[in-house]
Parts: structure tokens; sequence; C-alpha cells
């Protein structure tokens, strides 16, 4: 996901990262990024079988190339890999820092008010939409070494979890749209040089 209009908020976390302990992603490579029309963004993703190197490696791959695009989430189709694996280092809307990795999640709780916001996505660079998320989310995964991990998530976390969940199901946010937004966001996409071609918004 996308940081929305607060850019800054990226290095502050990164230097408070870099007091308090090892950096994700210091040993990954930054990877391109898919675009939305990509096959791999559209499709769901494959749960993870092999907790090997390799997994270790796609998982700091991720933070790194998150990092990289100053996002706040990052799913592993948007780097062309289609397995149910997603990073994040996104605030809370109290300022709480939440930061991890999931392997095979699955979201199991969803409540409290939807609310509207703004939300962009690293795969429709430069653009956002107002998109309604539920306000709490809980999910369930394992780590990259298969331990059981339980993720909460309250506002603009909640907000993540959704969005890159969504992501492994092969949804991006834009699919969450309908009416006026959804049809100014595809004349947006239609004039950037990454979308003129897609199919979205056009029936397709
Ligand atoms: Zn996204």
């Amino acid at each position: 996901m996308a940081p929305g209009c607060d850019g800054r908020r990226c290095e502050d976390r990164t230097l408070t990262a870099m007091r308090h302990g090892p950096i994700p992603g210091v040993h990954g490579r930054v990877r391109p990024l898919t675009l939305l029309g990509d096959p791999v963004l559209h499709t769901p993703c494959r749960e993870v079988t092999e907790f090997g190197p390799e997994l270790g490696r796609l998982v700091e791959d991720l933070f790194a190339t998150m990092y990289a695009a100053r996002g706040v989430g990052l799913a592993a189709n948007q780097i062309g890999v289609p397995l149910r694996v997603f990073v994040y280092d996104c605030p809370d809307d109290e300022d709480e820092r939440h930061l991890g990795h999931v392997v095979n999640p699955r979201l199991v709780e969803l409540d409290g008010v939807t609310v509207r916001g703004p939300e962009g996505c690293l795969s429709l660079p430069g653009l956002e939409a107002g998109t309604e998320r539920h306000d709490h989310a809980v999910i369930e995964g394992v780590t990259k070494t298969g331990e059981p991990v339980t993720v909460h998530g309250t506002g603009w976390f909640a907000r993540c979890l959704q969005h890159e969940s969504d992501h492994l199901e092969g949804r991006v946010y834009a699919d969450h749209l309908s009416g006026w937004r959804r049809r100014r966001l595809a004349r947006r996409i239609s004039r950037t040089s990454w979308g003129r071609d897609t199919s979205w918004g056009r029936g397709g």
C-alpha cells in the first residue's frame, strides 16, 4: 500500500529501525513492481509450502522493494511472485508502528465501523481513491520459518491488512470502487503511461 500524502513518515520509521535493530530488507534486492493489468495481480496467489531460504529471500526482497518505493505494505505478486506472502511497516491511527511479514495469511476477523479513506497502491502509482474498509481486522498466518502468527490492526493499519490480503486474492483497491469514484479512477488510469492499455474499469 502507498503511504498516502505524507511520504516523510517512511524516513522517520527507517531511522527508528536503525536505532533499534537490524533493518528488514537490508539484504534484499529491490525488484521491479508489477502494475495494474499484469495478470499476476489479478489472479489469486498460491499457498506457500516450502519454508526454506528462498522464502527468507523473498521476504527480504519485499521489504527492500517496499522501502525503496516508500510504501507501507507490499504483497509478493506486486514483485511478480504468485505466493501468499506480504510485508508491512505501517502506523495505525495512534501512530504506533507495525512491522512484520505474514505467510499464508487468512483474514479471520473483520469488523468495526466502515471508514472511507484515501487509499493508494504501488501497483497504481500516483493515484488514490476513497475506499471503504473496516476499522478492525485480524490476520492469522505463519512466519517465514513456519511459526504461527496473529496480527491485529485498527485504523490505518487495519486498512493496510485488508489491502494486502486483497492482493493475495487477486484484487486491488480499485476493484472495491463503484459509481463515480470507479469511473473517475478509470479515467485517471487511462491517462497514465502504464495504464493506457489496461482493460480495468472498461468491463475487463
Ligand atoms: Zn497495493
